[in-house]
């Protein structure tokens, strides 16, 4: 019996049975192997690939386990090879990536803001431990932006001003303690920008 399976079927040539399903099949619906008859696995492409997705998935945590194992001792090696992986394919990289992002993008940004939300007061006390041991360098690298970009930082902070954006307002709160060791939150922002709102309210009144 020949049966034909999804994948077209040369007419002549070898034919032999599966072990897996017991079909009689051309042997080009084999995949090569050197250890089985005419060159050829004794299962089936269907069966081969059914049976390696079942055995993935009866052994996963074995298979997990073993690959942790490999890339435990085997570090740098995989290291290396990644690296090397990595570097010649670059550009399909960071295509992927691209991709990756623009289809994720709400729910990745949703992701990003629920984290952020709920690991702030940590990522204060980094951020604020990396300013502390890096003052330094991030002055540095201040001071050579500004002297860069003055006037499209003038431009900015007239526009911060009227608008009394976040920023401005962290930075009149900066001027105001000085010296102490203060953490900024969002309610101090709304308060002092309450604060300055009015002022600008009795001056333009006066
Ligand atoms: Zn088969």
């Amino acid at each position: 019996m020949l049966v034909n399976s999804n994948k077209t079927l040369t007419p002549i040539g070898q034919v032999k049975r599966c072990t897996g399903c017991g079909v009689v099949k051309c042997v080009s619906l084999f995949y090569k192997s050197k250890l089985g008859k005419f060159d050829r696995a004794s299962k089936c492409s269907d069966c081969t690939i059914k049976y390696t997705r079942e055995y993935r998935k009866e052994n996963q945590a074995a298979l997990n386990a073993k690959q942790r194992k490999y890339y435990e001792e085997n570090r740098s090696a995989v290291k290396v090879m990644q690296r090397k992986y990595c570097k010649e394919n670059q550009d399909i990289i960071k295509a992927q990536k691209r991709k990756y992002y623009k289809e994720n993008q709400a729910a990745l940004n949703a992701k990003q803001r629920k984290y952020r939300k709920e690991n702030q007061a940590a990522l204060n006390a980094k951020q604020r431990k990396y300013r502390k041991e890096n003052q330094d360098v991030i002055k540095a690298r201040q001071r050579k932006y500004r002297k860069e970009n003055q006037d499209v930082i003038k431009v900015q902070q007239r526009k911060y001003c009227d608008e009394l954006h976040d920023n401005y307002v962290s930075y009149l709160l900066k001027i105001e303690t000085k010296g102490i060791d203060f953490e900024i939150t969002p309610e101090m922002i709304e308060l002092k920008r309450l604060q300055v709102t009015l002022k600008r309210l009795k001056k333009e009144i006066k």
